[in-house]
């Protein structure tokens, strides 16, 4: 490990953004290749919104991120909520899959798998979900 980073911020939907140009932010000092660093930030806006919308549908909580560098210039970032948790992983992560109604299109998860180069997700119900994205 090379530099590491921690934060945390309320489920307001404003701070999708300001997620995404945090992380953003601190990957830069790799130097990384455009495409490279738009894939991140799509995967973990991805991620920070499932947080948001999902894991806190009804209510506002605390979405934590922790991105490390490691020394061979891997990134992993670290997307963790206290929400509502997810029943069936498997189920979740299937492309088109969505309880979110006409609003979404269930494709977040695969948006993060074509961009990432590993997608982990752990999650409990009523305890809450975290999802480790590596590239
Ligand atoms: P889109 O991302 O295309 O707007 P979506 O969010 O429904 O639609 P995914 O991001 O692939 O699609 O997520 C699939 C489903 O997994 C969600 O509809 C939701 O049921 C569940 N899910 C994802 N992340 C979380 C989370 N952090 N907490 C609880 N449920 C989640
Ligand atoms: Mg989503």
């Amino acid at each position: 490990m090379i530099n590491r980073m921690e934060l945390r911020f309320p489920s307001g939907s404003v701070n999708e953004s300001f997620a995404r140009g945090a992380v953003s932010a601190f990957v830069l000092c790799l130097d990384p290749l455009v495409t490279d660093l738009n894939d991140l930030k799509t995967a973990v806006s991805e991620a920070v919104t499932n947080a948001i919308v999902h894991g806190y549908r009804d209510t506002i909580g605390t979405v934590y991120i922790t991105a490390v560098i490691y020394a061979d210039g891997t990134v992993q970032v670290k997307v963790r909520d206290r929400g509502c948790g997810i029943p069936d992983i498997e189920k979740a992560m299937e492309p088109l899959f969505t309880t979110g109604g006409e609003e979404r299109a269930g494709l977040g998860f695969a948006v993060m798998q074509s961009f990432c180069d590993s997608v982990r997700v752990i999650s409990k119900p009523q305890k809450g979900t975290t999802v480790t994205l590596t590239k």
